[in-house]
Order: C-alpha cells, then sequence, then structure tokens
C-alpha cells in the first residue's frame, strides 16, 4: 500500500516537471498584448518556446495563435459569448446582470473574468495550478461537446478552468474559449521565433526595444527563416517543425510532405493583359482553362482518399463520387493531386458557377442527393507527391507529364486541365476567347520550369480574367433586423483585407434571401454570425472576422465612411464562400485596382 502510495506521488512530481504551468503562458501572452513592436514579440515567443518541453511544443504553439486544433480541422471551440458570461458567474460568485453590467463597460469579457476574480481570490486561497496541458485539454473538450445538456457541461467546464485560475490567467482562458486572443500574433512571427529559438546561430543579438535588427548575415538569416516557412507550409503543424528544427537544419530540410495531411496549396497573382501574363512566365508558357470551381487538394494512399479544401478542410466525405473517380482512374499507390472541383448541370452537360457547388462544401445530410444533383468535374493541373517522391522541386512541365501519365481521363468525372504551350498573344488569345465561350472565368499561365511552391502568391502561375466586378469580403459586422426580419442580422458591414487587419468598405442587404432555397439567406447568415459575436450595442452587432461573403456591385468610390478610404455603390451579396478564409479575401489593393480600373 505504501509503496502504491509512494509510486503515485513518484508520477504525480514527475508528471508535474513535464508540464508547463498555464502561468508561463498567460506571462507570455501578457508581454505580447503590451507590445505592438514585431520584433519584441519574436524575442518573447523565441523565449517561450526555448522553455517549452518538446511534449508541451505542439499545444503552447497552437495556443499561441489561438487555437487548440490544427488548422486543417474543422472543429472550432464555438462557444458562445452568453454561455462564458454564465461560467464567470458560476465561478466568482456575481450574478449575471452585474457580469453583464461589468461587460457592458469593459467591453471585453477577459478583462471582466480577470477582475472578478482578482476580486473573489482576495478572500480564498487557491487550491491548484493549472497547466498548459489542462487548459488545452478542457478547451478541445468544449468543441466535442454537444447534443442535450452540453449546453450546461460546457458552463461548468469554462466555470473549473476559472475557478483555478489566477485572475491573468483567467482573462487568456475567456479570450481562448472566446476565440478572440487579442495578442496580435502572426504566422510570420512565430516562424520567426521557431527560427530563432530553434536553430542554432539564428538569434539575432536583440536588445529588446528596436524596430529592426541587423543578424550578422542577413542572407543566412534569411535562408533560415525561409528553411522554417517552407516546412511550415509543407506540414501545417508548427509544433512538429519546431520539433524537428531542435534536431538541426539537415533534419528541417528533410521534412517531407505527409500524405493525408492538408498543405497549402500554391497561389496565383494576376495579370491585366495576356502579354503581361507572358512577361511574368516567360514564353513558351503552359496555358489552360482558368475554371469557375474551387480548389481541392486530393491525397491518395491505398484505398484512401482524402480532399482538402484551400482552407485546408477536409470535405471528403461531401464529394463521395470525386473520391471513387480518385480510386477508379489515378493509377498511383500514394500520391497528392492539385485540383479544381467544376460544377456541371447534369442534363446540359455545361460548366455552372462556383455558387451552384457551394452549398456542397459544409453539408453534413443527403449528401448522395446532393452528388446527383450538384455533380462536380475534378480538373486536375498538379501533382506534389508521388510514391513516396516529393515533386515540390520538379518543374512543372515534368510535374504535368508525371499527371498525364497516372490520370484515366473521363469527362465529367476526372480530367486534366485543359492546357496548351505557346509563347504566342494570338494563340493565348484565342485559347481565351474559347474558355470563356465554354463558362469558364479565363486562362491561367504557368511556368514551365517553376518549382511548387505551397502557401506562395509567387509568379510562377498567373491568372488573366475578364473584368472583375467581383469581391470577396469578410463580415466584421450586423444589425439586428426589425419588422419581419426581427431575430435576423441583416445589413451586413464588409471589410477588405489591410497591412494590419480589415479595413470596411460598406454595408450590405441586399442579395440575402427569405428563404434557404434560394441562395445565401438572412436565418443562415444569422446562424454563421451569432455565434461570432464579440460586441452588441443597441442594434448594431460587431462579429470576429471569419465568414465569407462574394459579392458584386455597380461601382466604387472613394469614401470617408469606411476604414478603407472606399465604399460600394449598389453592393449586392451574390453568396457565401465557404471555401475561403479571411485571409483569402480582397486586399485593398485588390480594391484600388478596381476603383483605377473602372476610371480607365
Ligand atoms: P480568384 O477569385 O480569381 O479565383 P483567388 O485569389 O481566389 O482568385 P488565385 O489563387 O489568385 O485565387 O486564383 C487561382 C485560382 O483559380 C486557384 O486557386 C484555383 O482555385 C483556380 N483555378 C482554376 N483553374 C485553374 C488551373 N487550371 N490552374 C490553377 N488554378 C486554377
Amino acid at each position: 500500500m505504501r509503496l502504491l502510495r509512494k509510486k503515485r506521488i513518484y508520477l504525480k512530481e514527475r508528471a508535474y516537471l513535464l508540464l508547463m504551468e498555464y502561468e508561463e503562458l498567460a506571462k507570455a501572452y501578457d508581454l505580447l498584448e503590451k507590445t505592438p513592436k514585431r520584433l519584441k514579440k519574436t524575442s518573447i515567443i523565441s523565449s517561450l518556446i526555448s522553455k517549452t518541453k518538446d511534449e508541451d511544443l505542439g499545444m503552447v504553439l497552437l495556443l499561441l495563435r489561438g487555437r487548440v486544433f490544427p488548422d486543417y480541422e474543422e472543429r472550432e471551440i464555438g462557444v458562445a459569448s452568453r454561455l462564458v458570461l454564465k461560467a464567470i458567474s458560476t465561478a466568482t460568485g456575481y450574478g449575471v446582470n452585474q457580469v453583464e453590467r461589468l461587460w457592458s463597460t469593459k467591453g471585453d469579457l477577459g478583462l471582466v473574468a480577470e477582475s472578478l476574480i482578482a476580486k473573489k481570490s482576495q478572500n480564498t486561497l487557491f487550491s491548484s495550478d493549472l497547466s498548459v496541458r489542462d487548459v488545452f485539454g478542457n478547451l478541445q473538450k468544449l468543441a466535442v461537446l454537444e447534443g442535450q445538456g452540453s449546453v450546461d457541461q460546457k458552463v461548468k467546464l469554462i466555470a473549473s478552468m476559472l475557478s483555478s485560475a489566477k485572475p491573468m490567467e483567467a482573462k487568456y482562458i475567456v479570450r481562448s474559449v472566446l476565440q478572440d486572443l487579442r495578442v496580435g500574433v502572426a504566422d510570420g512571427t512565430l516562424r520567426d521565433a521557431i527560427a530563432w529559438s530553434c536553430l542554432e546561430g539564428v538569434k539575432p543579438n536583440y536588445d529588446g526595444e528596436s524596430e529592426s535588427i541587423k543578424p550578422d548575415s542577413r542572407e543566412e538569416y534569411n535562408e533560415a527563416v525561409g528553411l522554417v516557412q517552407r516546412a511550415i507550409d509543407k506540414t501545417n503543424d508548427f509544433g512538429l517543425v519546431a520539433r524537428i528544427a531542435r534536431k538541426g537544419r539537415n533534419e528541417l530540410e528533410g521534412l517531407k510532405l505527409v500524405v493525408g495531411k492538408p498543405v497549402k496549396v500554391m497561389l496565383a497573382q494576376k495579370a491585366a493583359t495576356i502579354q503581361e501574363a507572358f512577361k511574368a512566365v516567360g514564353t513558351p508558357a503552359a496555358i489552360e482553362y482558368k475554371y469557375d470551381g474551387f480548389r481541392m487538394l486530393v491525397s491518395k494512399q491505398d484505398d484512401e482518399v482524402k480532399i482538402f479544401t484551400r482552407r485546408l478542410e477536409e470535405v471528403t466525405s461531401q464529394f463521395p463520387e470525386v473520391k471513387e473517380y480518385v480510386l477508379k482512374n489515378v493509377k498511383a499507390k500514394t500520391c497528392v493531386l492539385d485540383s479544381e472541383a467544376v460544377g456541371y448541370n447534369s442534363k446540359t452537360g455545361k460548366y455552372t458557377a462556383f455558387q451552384s457547388i457551394s452549398q456542397r462544401i459544409k453539408r453534413k445530410y443527403g449528401i448522395e442527393k446532393m452528388a446527383v444533383q450538384f455533380p462536380v468535374e475534378l480538373n486536375v493541373f498538379d501533382i506534389l507527391f508521388l510514391e513516396g517522391e516529393d515533386l515540390l522541386g520538379k518543374p512543372f512541365g515534368e510535374r504535368r507529364k508525371i499527371i498525364e501519365s497516372i490520370i484515366l481521363a473521363k469527362e465529367k468525372k476526372i480530367v486534366l486541365a485543359k492546357q496548351i504551350i505557346t509563347g504566342s498573344v494570338e494563340e493565348a488569345q484565342a485559347f481565351f476567347e474559347e474558355s470563356v465561350n465554354l463558362g469558364n472565368e479565363g486562362l491561367m499561365f504557368k511556368k514551365l520550369d517553376a518549382e511548387y511552391k505551397p502557401g506562395s502568391r509567387v509568379g510562377y502561375m498567373v491568372k488573366y480574367k475578364e473584368a472583375m466586378d467581383e469581391l470577396d469580403l469578410v463580415v466584421v459586422g450586423a444589425e439586428w433586423g426589425e419588422g419581419k426580419r426581427k431575430g435576423w442580422l441583416t445589413s451586413l458591414v464588409v471589410a477588405c483585407r489591410g497591412d494590419d487587419g480589415f479595413l470596411e468598405i460598406g454595408r450590405v442587404g441586399t442579395g440575402l434571401k427569405e428563404k434557404r432555397e434560394e441562395g445565401l439567406s438572412f436565418d443562415e447568415i444569422t446562424e454563421l454570425l451569432k455565434p461570432l459575436i464579440i460586441r452588441e450595442k443597441g442594434r448594431e452587432v460587431r462579429v470576429k472576422p471569419s465568414v465569407v461573403i462574394s459579392l458584386r456591385f455597380e461601382e466604387i468610390q472613394k469614401s470617408p465612411a469606411y476604414s478603407s478610404g472606399y465604399a460600394l455603390r449598389f453592393p449586392r451579396v451574390t453568396g457565401l464562400r465557404s471555401d475561403r478564409s479571411p485571409l483569402d479575401i480582397a486586399g485593398l489593393e485588390e480594391v484600388e485596382d478596381a476603383f483605377f480600373g473602372q476610371k480607365k
């Protein structure tokens, strides 16, 4: 008996030694929140990483980005502000009304929790220390609780964390639960911090204050940071990259793409004319139809097929027919393909615009019926991996030959992107007209000797389209409707991407439908936005930027009314872009291009 107890104590101590305390992370959050300086942030994170054991690295790096699941998992913590408010009340003994009043003055439930826990703790002693692992595990649990009684369970779980938390810890627990961390850690900063702390000889002599550093050798520094970036783009796993980086540069360099895990796809630049497109990719170039569907990264390993969107979300179960096409028509045991899935009308065989198949992406039920009603054709245009070999470094021309050799093309099922190789402007123009007449968006110009760069918008791939008339924007606010729209969010505030966050560009309600069958409806957008509400004042709400919609408009005007400096005239919602993240939306440059373009 005594021996057993001794062993238990020993195990407990051992476990204790291994676990990082949450307080350590909360202190780092606090330092990060206090400084806007990127280098200082890098230095804070780099020190934190240095203190973190391998076992905790994955958790710490996810939590720093306010997440508990990798980017490619669909699960979100998804807890509404109301519920957190209740949990704060339960943990502190203050009434819900009192908590709510404090919320309206402080405007941030994290600060509310911090101050109420501080008041409470003057009367009690802390009973336990929270570890990073405890908090991480509980946050993950919140995401999986579902069904009857889950609301109460969630409140209890949050309240129990808050009861053991110190005031500053409570602030960040609440913000993590609400997925609104406000510490400003960009992925690029994390990447640099990994390079500083895990790779030898990279950390610059940094005094903790200045805005710029002079690493001994700028070239070597950039190379190290680039090495970390490439590893992240391939694996989308900061924890794994940091752990491998600790082993050395060679190991990091050798990190392969993992079949079955999503990879960030390569993106395209834009050209205004065919000449410009040729200039960017050189002649002769490969030119392909630009299909108007959505990006699908497909991985195959024996009988297992996985399909990911460009947001890295897995959508395999939503597209059973695509899985079947890949199993039947791809002659490879293991491969990773890049492609565009395009909808077509099953009666006429004509391609349809993206919006008609967009509803399939989020669909959980009636999948087979949807597959018949809104069929897709897979247009394969690239390959990243084949039979154990990473193909990222191979020239595009060779990669294309490989897909030609392994895909048994079948119209309306799986085909290769239609391609010509030419350096002639006339031929390209004729190909463009052919493409657009078939219902496509335009052309993609591709550099024949270019490697595949995951996650980059390098000029290896250039798009050439007809005049732009549609923008993808993110919803950052809305207004509660009145009268027959009561209970619905209306008048959406939309924003484009700026250098440091999102810039508003207008309000839109037109185009939203009364019924779901007709397209993106008030009720659906309300359901999507409600859990994202961060602040409310009267009928106005602010939401966490997450939901991306497409808009058409008559004109763009200069306007001081919105933070972008522009406003859309007669905007109309054309649909939901559930395959896009706020990082994929139109940037201010694109808005400016459109503004000046229309003047021409
Ligand atoms: P857009 O709204 O014009 O699609 P974007 O910013 O969303 O632009 P880009 O990467 O700039 O995306 O444009 C290229 C997109 O076009 C790809 O992401 C892919 O989904 C699609 N596409 C269609 N046909 C092809 C093709 N043959 N090769 C590569 N990409 C293609």
